[in-house]
């Protein structure tokens, strides 16, 4: 069984996994990117909040 080198999506370190689509290092860089991924979906909704559709007509 081949093991591969990976780069951390979210630390960069790199580490070896048995499958190719393993992105991260461990579960805490796994969870800790979606964290700040979902914090900045968070962010974008409060600078650009949906209009209310109040002033239709
Ligand atoms: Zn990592």
């Amino acid at each position: 069984m081949a093991v591969v080198i990976r780069l951390c999506k979210h630390c960069n370190r790199s580490f070896s996994s048995k499958t190719q689509r393993a992105v991260y290092c461990s579960p805490a860089c796994n969870a800790a990117f979606h964290m700040q991924k979902r914090r900045k979906l968070i962010n974008l909704d409060t600078i650009n909040p949906p209009q209310p559709e109040e002033q239709k007509s």
